[in-house]
Order: C-alpha cells, then structure tokens, then sequence
C-alpha cells in the first residue's frame, strides 16, 4: 500500500441515537480509483479545544468576549474602516462606587452585579458591536461603523439603561457607570491609542461628577501630562522638604479661648511659588502618594508638637486631614500610636479630620480602623460636613467625637434663611449625637455670634486667625506660662 496518506477534513456523522459526532477523515490510495478511509473520532478532542479557546478568549465570569477578543475584533474592524474610509468608536465603561458594594454586600453579591450589568450591555448592541469585560468593573464597547452621533447615541441608551436598578440578592441597587469615548480615525489610528484616549475621556467623565459620558479631546492629553508632572513634581517636594505645615486655631465661640488647632499641608515650589492644596490634594489622592503626604504631615505635626511641649508651651489637639486612602490600611492605628510613643504625646495630642465622601469610598473597612482610632483615644472629626451623602444612622455607628459644619454653610448664615436653619439643624443633630460641632470658614462677628445663638461649639475662620506658619501660631497662640486656659485667645474683639 502507497505511503501517501490524504487529509480529507472534518466530517459530522448521525449516530442511531439521533446526535451528531466528529470525524477527522484521512485516506490512503489503495490504487489510481481506489482510496481506503479512515474515519477517527474526534469529538472530545474538539469540544476540548473549544472550551480552552473559549477560555482563552472569553472572560469566566460574564461569558463576554475578553481583552483578548476584543483586540482581534478591534483590528479586523480597523482594518475594515480603513479600507472602506469607515468610522468607528470605543466606549470605555467604568461602574461608579463599585467598590462599596463589594465592600457592604460582600463579593458574592458584586460578581451577581456585573453577571447582570453585562447581560443589560448586550441587549443595549447590536449583533456587530463587541462588549467586553476588560477586568473588574471595567467594560469596553466597540461599535464598527458609529460616528460622533452614534456613540452618544449608545452611552446615552446605556447611561438610562443604569437607571433601572438592578436586582442582586433581594436588592435593589442603583448603580451608575461613566463612560469615555474615542473615535476611529479622530482620536487614535491603532486600537492601543483609542483605548488608552477612551480611558482618559473615562477619567474626565469621572471628574464632571460620575454617571455621564465624555469625548476625548486633544486638551485632555495636555491636562493628563500636566497631572503627571505635577505628580512627579509632588514626590520631589516630599523629598527636599518643600512641603510645609501650617495652622489655623479652633476657638470656643462661647469666650473666644483656643480649643485646638487644624494643620493644613502648604507646598512652596521654588519655581511656580506657592501652589494651593486644591490643587495637588485631588491628584496625589488618585495615587498612594496621599498616602507618603498624610504620613509627613502625621509626623511633621508630631514633630512640631513634641517642640512646644519642649518649650513649655501649653498642650494643644491638632488635626490633622486624612484621605481615604489611609483608613484602608490596617495597620494606621498602629502607626500613629508609635508616631505619638516616639514623641511622648498624649492620644489627645491629635485629631484625625476625615470627609464624608471618605467615609462612603471606604466601607466596611473603615469602621474596622476607626474603632481601633477610638481605642486609642484620638479623636475623629467629619469634615465638610453637609457636603456628601452619608446617611445619619451609618454616622451613629461611627465612633466621632466632632462634626465640621461646612463653609459653604457658614458663608450666608446671617442673611439666608435656609443656611441658617441647616446650620442649626446640623449644630441639634450634632449635639443629639454627642458630638463636639465646629464652624468652619467664619469670617465675620456677625456670623460668629450668628453660630453662638444657635448652640454651636467652636469655630475656624479668618475672623480669628488664617493657617499660619508654626513660628507665628506659637507666638499668637501659645504663649508658655503655668496656666495655659487663661489665653484670651480670640483677638478680634473680647467677648464679654
Ligand atoms: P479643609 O480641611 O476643610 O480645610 C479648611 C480650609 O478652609 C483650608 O483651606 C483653610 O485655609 C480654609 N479656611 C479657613 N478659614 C477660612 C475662612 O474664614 N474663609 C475661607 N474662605 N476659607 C477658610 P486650604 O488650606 O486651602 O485647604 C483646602 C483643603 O485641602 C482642606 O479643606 C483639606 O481638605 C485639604 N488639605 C489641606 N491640607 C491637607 C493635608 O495635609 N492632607 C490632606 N489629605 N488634605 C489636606
Ligand atoms: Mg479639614
Ligand atoms: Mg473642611
């Protein structure tokens, strides 16, 4: 018989029960009109190497395509757009607060939500479009074909899409997405580029508050540049020591006398001057270098206290503002008692101010780390307070000892009546919780006796002092003597 063997392909045959099999089909030449096949069955082997593609190319959780389908969907349609002088756009999908609810329902209940997010993307495309799941709670939509009007018309179908809640174990929960968008040719010739302007539209959408879409556009490049050498510049102030504490007194509104202090953090570059915390505060919580910064500040607070104390100067609380990125970390507690051990302060020497908006992104773990805070008796203010979301029975469970009513309150307290009675009503809430209530931003007599008449505690504003440099804080503030209450404290005018 020929050495020759023929591969003939794939063939289904009917078995008697009625399913179909498959065949690997050779023949061999037994001579010039007769071939000998042989039939081998492959259907395992195949179905096998079915499921590892699928593997391959589809993510395990959702069965949507994955990043690596949806590059090789993503080329062939470029392709195809380019020859045919076609358009195209990629929607980068990212959930908003996703974290929370893994973190307050439990990762179950966060795969159950993305399983059902992706199921509502795929009855929002059609049979062309690709969703993937990029990873997380992030998910990516390719729509060969869409211009400028299609994709607004898909983000916004998607964005009323999250309106409906979405059910996860007895749940109804009320998800929101933001979305970025770069198109095909404008924004990007190769699918790696319209992904990565995609992904900074995404950021930008972010940035104007969540559950909305935005385009990218070439400026966003420039303020993304920006961020990073700001960020490279912040990490180089860390190091050469360009970062400065400042204070601002807290004061009784009762008798004007010093009740403590807020350290807010100051950068000098030696080029640009003085650059606002506004501005470098946001960008360096987007990263752990938050993190290095509150911990400078931590120290360079214990730092200046334990120099007072030295000094003989009277005891003083300082607060010091954390970002949420800390209170992930378990091990804070630890770390601040050894920063006040290694200062020899007392708990009371410092105050942590955290906002709402922190407590919110942070969950579960938060409340773990502010326990271990209470025990070791540093006190937790709200800051901001007013400004977020959070809801009054989470704050009960907190262990608080202060609330910072929000500037943006205190600013038209005498004159709007609304502020006022939320001014109060916050001061009444505050008190029913047992809380120590601080005005923040008072500016004028009028407001301090304004806040007075409604029962709040103490206040920080101009009207007493602005954030100061340490030297003349001390020198305003603490005067070294035996009896440190006896300060007047308030300067403006002597109650009384
Ligand atoms: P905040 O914690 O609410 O601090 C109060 C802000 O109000 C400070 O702004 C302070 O200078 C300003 N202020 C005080 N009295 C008055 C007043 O009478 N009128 C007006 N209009 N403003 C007043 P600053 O220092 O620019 O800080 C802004 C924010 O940056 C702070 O708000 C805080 O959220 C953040 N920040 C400052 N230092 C740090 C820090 O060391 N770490 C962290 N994570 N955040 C910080
Ligand atoms: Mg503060
Ligand atoms: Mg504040």
């Amino acid at each position: 018989m020929s050495e020759v063997a023929y591969q003939l392909g794939e063939v289904e045959y009917l078995q008697p029960n009625g399913t179909f099999r498959t065949a690997l089909l050779s023949a061999i030449p037994v001579n010039e009109t007769l071939l000998f096949g042989i039939a081998h069955d492959i259907t395992e082997v195949k179905e096998a190497k079915q499921r590892i593609e699928h593997l391959a190319f589809f993510d395990a959780l959702t069965t949507l395509p994955n990043r690596a389908l949806l590059a090789e969907r993503a080329e062939l349609a470029l392709a195809l757009a380019e020859r045919h002088h076609a358009v195209l756009a990629v929607l980068f999908l990212d959930l908003d607060r996703f974290k929370e609810v893994n973190d307050s329902l439990g990762h179950a209940e966060g795969d159950a939500l993305l399983v059902q997010v992706a199921a509502r993307l795929k009855t929002l495309t059609r049979g062309e479009d690709t969703v993937c799941r990029l990873g997380g709670d992030e998910f990516v939509l390719l729509l060969p074909e869409a211009n400028q009007a299609g994709a607004l018309r898909v983000a916004d179908k998607v964005l009323a899409a999250f309106r409906q809640p979405f059910t996860v174990a007895t749940h109804a929960l009320q998800v929101t997405v933001s979305i970025g968008i770069a198109l095909y040719p404008h924004d990007g010739a190769d699918f790696a580029e319209l992904l990565k302007n995609a992904d900074t539209a995404l950021y930008q959408a972010k940035q104007d508050g969540r559950n909305t879409r935005a385009f990218y556009d070439r400026q966003m490049n420039v303020a993304t540049f920006e961020r990073l050498l700001l960020e490279a510049e912040l990490r180089k102030a860390l190091a050469a020591g360009h970062l400065c504490a400042y204070f601002q007194p807290k004061v009784r509104l009762a008798d004007g006398t010093l009740a403590g202090a807020e350290a807010l953090i100051r950068w000098f570059h030696p080029e640009r001057g003085a650059i606002p915390p506004g501005q470098f505060i946001p960008l360096a919580e987007a990263s752990d270098l938050i993190v290095d910064l509150g911990e400078w500040m931590l120290t360079e607070v214990c730092r200046q206290l334990a120099v007072w104390q030295q000094q003989g100067r009277p005891p003083l609380t300082v607060a010091v503002n954390l970002a949420a990125r800390h209170f992930c970390r378990p091990a804070l507690a630890n770390q601040i008692s050894g920063l006040l051990a290694a200062h020899d302060l007392p708990p009371h020497a410092l105050e942590l101010e955290l906002t709402e908006s922190t407590l919110l992104e942070t969950g579960a773990q938060t409340a773990d780390t502010l326990a271990a805070l209470e025990r070791l008796g540093i006190g937790l203010a709200i800051d901001d307070f007013g400004t977020g979301y959070s809801s009054l029975s989470y704050l009960k469970r907190l262990p608080l000892t202060a609330l910072k009513i929000d500037q943006s309150f205190v600013r038209n307290v005498v004159d709007d009546s609304d502020d006022r009675i939320l001014a109060a009503t916050i001061v009444t809430l505050g008190h029913q919780m047992e809380l120590v209530v601080v005005a923040e931003g008072v500016e004028t007599e009028d407001q301090r006796r304004c806040l007075l008449e409604q029962g709040c505690d103490l206040a920080q504003g101009y009207l007493f002092d602005r954030p100061v440099p340490a030297e003349d804080f001390a020198a305003a503030w603490l005067a070294p003597g035996p009896d440190a209450t006896s300060h007047p404290g308030y300067r403006t005018s002597n109650p009384k």
